[in-house]
């Protein structure tokens, strides 16, 4: 039996579990494909999918049968030891990307300890000159919450409270009108999210990986790109990185490549690959065979089930519906395949996550004037017209609303 006091879990939520959250919650019990069921059995359209984590939707048969079987064989076998599920994680992770033979993968447990890891990896690459280290990232990207990947993300009001964070290393986070100017041969690294997801699935605009690519090669800098939101096939390519076709040294990745179950890797191409010299890297749970073995699953289905094309085409479909619908609070829609951001006219995303909610829909407010959607990559017709339905009629409750309130 359950030991939740069900009258009293909100106040329980923000108490125990510190959230940080300002809209309620929900208590969900279970999943099915891209739809949940809350604790009261209230069924909902689930297009947040764990934050683009759930990318095969919820309780998946590939998922279930790889966990199980992996949990019976061995669950944990500590970094002194390789397994299979290990081995072949590796080797897929080093095709998929295009790092091949001189690739490596350096396994974690979330995507910011993968960007934590590429942070090392940046002050090696310029640790030896006695000069101090600078590494590069954007203005209102996101790269995780421990203190060199919040060094890195590009919000002040995040970063604030606990400055100075990283001795000996200058970070600089610049608009993308001041990039070229900060890329000297100082530069250790810069950091980018291909579309960055927090700031509300922000596009880069055209060209911007070429122009990096060239800038942080001609000065010896690395070129890091954070697929933690982006990667697995989420934005219709295999990883955004490669929607303009460039190599980088080094890419990150997490959330949805195992379709729930927590890990991250670091994948380094090239000359990159050799900066880690024996133990100056390492970990006890990182890509643990049960996180691995979930990994081949779920990249394994990606694949067998081209959800990659999948992504892209129900993508344009899902911006179209939302063209479709006409309202006058969307300013239009940004983003590719399976991660769609909907710029709002009004600052009302809070009330119309709430207001979806009423329609059972879940969706998710990147800032006040804008909703993220990430939902699981297998979805099909169903869910497009599930999704336009709820969403016109969660649109009509808002527009209702806001004519009966008065200013
Ligand atoms: N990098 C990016 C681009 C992200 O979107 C996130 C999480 O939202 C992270 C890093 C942090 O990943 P995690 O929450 O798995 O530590």
């Amino acid at each position: 039996m359950s030991s939740i006091d069900h009258d009293d879990w909100q106040a329980r939520y923000r108490a125990d579990l510190v959230s940080t959250f300002a809209t309620p919650s929900l208590l969900l019990h279970h999943g099915q494909g891209a739809w949940v069921w809350d604790t009261d059995g209230n069924k909902y359209l689930d297009f947040v999918g764990g934050i683009a984590v759930n990318s095969l939707g919820h309780a998946h048969p590939v998922l279930i049968e790889a966990v199980t079987r992996q949990v019976s064989l061995a669950a944990h076998i500590s970094n002194l030891f390789a397994s299979e599920p290990q081995l072949e994680l590796a080797e897929r992770l080093k095709r998929l990307t295009g790092a091949g033979e001189d690739g490596r993968a350096f396994f974690a447990n979330s995507g910011t300890e993968a960007n934590e890891a590429a942070f090392k990896l940046a002050r090696l690459n310029r640790g030896d000159d006695g000069r101090k280290v600078r590494i590069v990232s954007l203005v209102n990207g996101f790269h995780g919450r421990t203190m060199g990947a919040l060094a890195l993300t590009g919000k002040d009001y995040m970063r604030a409270p606990f400055e100075p964070m990283v001795a000996g290393v200058e970070y600089i986070h610049a608009t993308l009108e001041e990039l070229e100017a900060v890329i000297d041969d100082t530069v250790a690294a810069i950091f980018v999210e291909p579309l960055q997801g927090e700031a509300g699935v922000i596009e880069l605009p055209d060209g911007f990986f070429t122009r990096a690519r060239e800038l942080t090669q001609r000065h010896g800098a690395l070129l890091i790109v954070d697929e933690v939101q982006t990667g697995a096939g989420r934005t219709g390519d295999w990883f955004g990185f490669q929607h303009e076709g460039i190599v980088p040294d080094a890419i990150t990745l997490a959330k949805g490549m195992a379709g729930g179950v927590p890990i991250g890797a670091l994948i380094t191409f090239g000359r990159a690959s050799q900066l880690f010299t024996q133990g100056q890297h390492g970990t006890t749970f990182g890509g643990n065979p049960l996180a691995a073995a979930a990994a081949n699953a779920v990249l394994g289905e990606i694949e067998a089930s081209d959800l990659v094309g999948n992504a892209r085409e129900r993508g344009e479909q899902l911006k179209a519906a939302i063209a479709g619908l006409d309202s006058p609070l969307i300013s239009g829609t940004r983003g590719r395949g399976l991660l769609i951001g909907i710029a709002l006219t009004e600052p009302v995303a809070e009330q119309l996550v709430t207001e979806a909610r009423a329609h059972g829909l879940i969706i998710n407010a990147t800032g006040a004037d804008s909703i993220r959607l990430a939902p699981p990559l297998v979805i099909g017709d169903i869910e497009v017209d599930e999704f336009r339905t709820r969403f016109a009629a969660t649109l009509a409750g808002a527009e209702a609303r806001f004519a009966s309130e008065p200013d």
